[in-house]
């Protein structure tokens, strides 16, 4: 869990802070008619650095098990305004002039350096590749790929499981190349002002990186890949004011979160009295069904805020959290 500062607007309105951290892994919301404890793995207060996020996350445990041929997931997950893009890219991702201080970057800037470093470190001979697609009003599109934004085809095989065709991935070989391919989809994403915040996310953004080792010649070569999950930010339409192509997308937004959850709790049953996990119930649950459920290793990011004002979104947000908490794969 990572509970970001209250903004200056929430601070200046006076609103009051209803989250806490209570260390070990507790958090506990206390608000007027509410008054709850919840524990997960890690919970990183308004104080916690970027660092200590990626530190403290199992982040770079999980960039080790990639480079071992794992497929590994980040989601970052919460409502509009939370956190999750800074978590993930920091603060100036969207600014292509100014470069966000070393201290700010995100995980995802940070799991490159190691990914990179380890790479170097290991001796091993490394190919590496990314692929960036967002889902926006349930199409499919690749934010790598110049000239306008064309919707992809999401299909299933028995030996892939599903993907989407004709997708571009690019080789990188330095942190810099990777960075640039990072800021150049960011850019191409759906975002809209809104009165939560001024940049809102509008579609989920997956960053997938691919990692081939060229063993020598006697073991087989191995692959991993680690995913990066933006999600578009949960969110009640009244409170946003969204409206006309606004509501439209936050409508199709709230059914893919939707399905995302259902899948969640579903897949937090015990293993025998688990049902059919309705995977093809939306884009995003297709494209994130092995993080979920299958051969993955998956950190979920639930971000929240400490105000007040947001307390029933984020008292779901922890529900959610605690129900992802359940699901084990077997990698
Ligand atoms: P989301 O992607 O969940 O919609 P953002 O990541 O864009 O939300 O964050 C909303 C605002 O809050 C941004 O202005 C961001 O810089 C700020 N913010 C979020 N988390 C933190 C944090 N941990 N520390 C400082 N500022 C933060
Ligand atoms: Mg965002």
């Amino acid at each position: 869990i990572r509970v970001r500062p209250l903004t200056c607007t929430e601070t200046r309105r006076g609103d009051q802070q209803v989250v806490h951290s209570l260390g070990d892994g507790a958090v506990h919301v206390s608000a007027a008619r509410h008054d709850a404890t919840f524990g997960f793995s890690a919970v990183f207060d308004a104080g916690a650095s970027q660092e200590a996020v990626f530190e403290g996350s199992g982040m770079r445990q999980l960039v080790e098990l990639a480079i071992d041929g794992f497929s590994c997931t980040v989601f970052a997950f919460g409502q509009t305004g939370s956190g999750k893009t800074y978590t993930l890219m920091g603060p100036l991702a969207q600014s292509e002039t100014q470069p966000a201080s070393p201290a700010l970057l995100g995980l995802m800037q940070r799991s490159f350096t190691c990914l990179l470093e380890q790479s170097r470190s290991r001796g091993s001979d490394l190919a590496l590749s990314a692929s960036y697609l967002e889902i926006y009003n349930e199409q499919v599109r690749d934010l790598l790929s110049p000239g306008p934004a064309c919707a992809l085809p999401l299909r299933w095989s028995k030996t892939r499981g599903f993907y989407v065709e004709n997708q571009l991935s690019v080789e990188f070989e330095s942190l810099e190349a990777i960075v640039s391919l990072l800021l150049q989809g960011s850019q191409r994403r759906r975002t809209s002002a809104h009165a939560l915040n001024r940049h809102s996310s509008r579609s989920h953004a997956l960053l997938t990186i691919h990692i081939r080792s060229r063993a020598a010649s006697a073991c087989p070569s191995k692959q991993g890949t680690l995913c990066f999950v933006d999600l578009a930010g949960s969110e009640r339409v009244k409170e946003t004011g969204s409206s006309g192509e606004l509501s439209v997308e936050a409508n199709s937004i709230n059914r893919s979160l939707l399905a995302l959850g259902h899948c969640i709790s579903l897949l937090a049953k015990p293993r025998g009295k688990r049902t059919h996990i309705p995977y093809r119930d939306s884009k995003l649950t297709r494209l994130l069904a092995r993080s979920l459920g299958g051969s993955g290793i998956t950190l979920m990011v639930a971000c929240i805020s400490p105000s007040s004002r947001c307390l029933s979104e984020t008292l779901s947000t922890l529900h959610y959290a605690s129900r992802a908490r359940r699901v084990t794969s077997r990698p």
